[in-house]
């Protein structure tokens, strides 16, 4: 530890096995996979809850999959949701179905969109029935504790500032994008540069809406995505990259009126958009890190990969890093021996799917968002006029979206005893 360390006053040390920092969706089901493995778990999240705006709110295929074989599938269905069943592309001209997902094989052929809280309360409420697991909030990680070159552990502060320390043979960065432990343990993220940032808001939905469907708008020079959220419409509204001041220097009615011409029908709406407080911007960002990994201490999610929000499937790929993390590490974090090699394994799962979406997300950037922003005219491209129009790779789309292009399937592992729900 640094000198500036070694002057803490920590008030608190606790042992544990694995500490699992951020308590977003991939911090959140991979301390439940391994809590119900019997894994001795502490998860930090810095927040009081898990209600943020705007993180995305949906739950995949491959997710819903997951939650079915853990017997957590009524309890997500009983939550307000929405299904996506397919992704339409609108242009002026007109409408392609790019991804139908009632198509896929599947018992769960929809993205089900509600509110994250709701997923992260239902995981960690699960979690909490095991003796094994800690949650705690407020902790906000600072430090990473380091002994004879490994990471063994982590260094919080709760909400009145007072030092904690977290001991554990495994850490996992689950801390999200602008991750503090990657930080700290020295990683550095490979940046693109997509050409677009988005403006995300909340329009309200009438009982005469169709549904069922998340709807991209392009042309015009404007490209708009629409989610069905069940009781709202979540719309993203892109913007060139680094526009959003331009945007708010033309007036909150500017915003307004793009919206309302470029999705007409939500023209009766626009109103509910009082100012900017009603706004959130995503600074778009497409990242790696090169080695997610160093002894003691792993990186998943967008800790170790941020993705583009082109397809949505942000919240996929780090649930699915969970789920590998689980398959591979469970045994060893419960023989109280995890390697290098151990953890070396979890990158050389996930990393090629990872890099194969993020192409495919830079393409889809550079072919439709690119010139939908740029252009009045927007023509769908080649190849995906080719993939939709031929039999055998219509599905891909869908696939990609439900699954990525690997899909991570859940080992069950043996489970503790519980308490009852
Ligand atoms: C505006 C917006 C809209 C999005 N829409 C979608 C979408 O529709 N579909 C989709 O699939 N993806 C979407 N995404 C991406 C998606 O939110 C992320 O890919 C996903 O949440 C990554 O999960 P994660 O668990 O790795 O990280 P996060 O969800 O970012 O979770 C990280 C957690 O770590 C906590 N944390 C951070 N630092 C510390 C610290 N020092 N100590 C303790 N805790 C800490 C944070 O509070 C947070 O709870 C969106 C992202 C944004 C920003």
């Amino acid at each position: 530890m640094s000198e500036a360390n070694e002057t803490d006053t920590v008030v608190s040390v606790q042992e544990t096995r694995c500490c699992i920092v951020g308590g977003g969706p991939s911090g959140a089901v991979l301390a439940l996979l391994l809590a119900r493995a019997g894994v001795a778990v502490t998860l930090l999240e810095s927040h009081a809850d898990f209600d943020r705006d705007f993180r995305g709110d949906t739950v995949h295929p491959s997710t819903l999959e997951l939650l079915a074989q853990i017997g957590l599938s009524e309890r997500l269905h009983a939550i307000p949701h929405g299904k996506i069943r397919h992704m339409m592309l609108k242009t002026r001209e007109r409408t392609y179905t790019i991804a139908d997902l009632s198509r896929l094989s599947t018992p769960f052929p929809y993205v089900l969109t509600c509110p994250q809280v709701k997923l992260l309360e239902l995981l960690t409420e699960e979690a909490k029935r095991y003796p094994n697991f800690r949650l705690v909030m407020q902790a906000n990680v600072q430090r990473l504790v380091e002994t004879d070159g490994a990471i063994r552990g982590v260094r919080y502060r709760d909400q009145a500032n007072q030092w904690h320390e977290v001991r554990a043979q495994l850490t996992v960065a689950a801390d999200g994008r602008f991750s503090k432990i990657r930080h700290l343990a020295g990683f550095e993220p490979v940046k693109t540069s997509p050409p677009m940032d988005v403006v995300w808001l909340r329009l309200p939905k009438k009982p005469t809406d169709a549904s069922d469907n998340a709807e991209i708008y392009v042309g015009g020079g404007r490209f708009a995505v629409i989610l069905d959220r069940g009781d709202q419409w979540q719309l993203g509204y892109a913007i060139l990259k680094g526009g959003f001041a331009a945007l708010k220097a033309a007036g909150i009615e500017a915003l307004r009126q793009g919206i309302a011409e470029q999705v007409p029908w939500l023209a009766d709406r626009v109103d509910n958009i009082h100012d900017w407080k009603d706004v959130t911007v995503l600074n778009v960002e497409s990242s790696r890190v090169p080695v997610w990994h160093k002894p003691g201490l792993l990186l998943i999610g967008d800790a170790a990969h941020v993705m583009s929000p082109v397809g949505g499937v942000g919240i996929n790929v780090a649930i699915q890093d969970s789920i590998a993390t689980a398959n591979l590490l469970t045994e060893p974090l419960l023989r109280g021996t995890v390697t290098d090699a151990d953890l070396a394994s979890v990158q050389k799962l996930r990393e090629p799917g990872v890099k194969a979406v993020q192409k495919l997300q830079s393409t889809l950037q550079d072919r439709i968002a690119r010139p939908g922003l740029t252009g009045n005219e927007f023509n769908l491209p080649w190849f995906m006029r080719l993939v939709l129009a031929t039999p055998i790779l219509r599905n891909i789309p869908a696939k990609m979206m439900a699954f990525g292009p690997h899909r991570v399937r859940y080992k069950e592992a043996k489970t503790v005893a519980a308490a009852p729900r």
